[in-house]
């Protein structure tokens, strides 16, 4: 997202343009890989010291409400953040933490078909998310 989207996004959900709002999109836009609060914090804070802890907690709850990010659990039951919305699954790596995301119509397919066919009663699905468990071969030393 470039800064002209950013401001679009916030402005489209209805939400003020704030010069702290602005610093935490434009940070988890620069971060990428689902980032844990902590490190949004961290990364934020060598640059823009002047900005609170509890601003930047709110200002992603507030994003993850307007659906502009998405959180995302772990294993480890950590928050992490996704600031990609559109329809994904993730490949966790439980050895390094990392995250990758899984993008595959195909699967989504099949997978909509599936629980059509089985008819779960009074369960209406609205998407299915899965978080593929395992670890990389090789397994890769990424910080994610
Ligand atoms: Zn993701």
């Amino acid at each position: 997202m470039n800064k002209e989207v950013v401001r679009k996004v916030l402005v489209e959900k209805g939400l003020k343009v704030t010069p702290q709002r602005l610093v935490v999109i434009n940070t988890l836009n620069e971060i990428q890989n689902h980032p844990t609060a902590e490190k949004i914090i961290e990364y934020i804070k060598k640059n823009h010291p002047n900005i609170a802890v509890g601003t930047i907690y709110r200002t992603l709850e507030t994003f993850v409400e307007n659906g502009i990010i998405k959180k995302v659990k772990t294993e480890k039951d950590v928050m992490r953040y996704d600031v990609v919305t559109d329809h994904h699954h993730h490949l966790y790596c439980n050895e390094c933490d990392y995250i990758e995301n899984y993008f595959d119509d195909e699967l989504d397919q099949l997978l909509m078909d599936y629980f059509k066919s089985k008819k779960l009663p009074e369960f209406n699905i609205r998407e299915i998310n899965l978080q593929i468990v395992g670890s990389y071969n090789p397994h890769k030393q990424k910080q994610g």
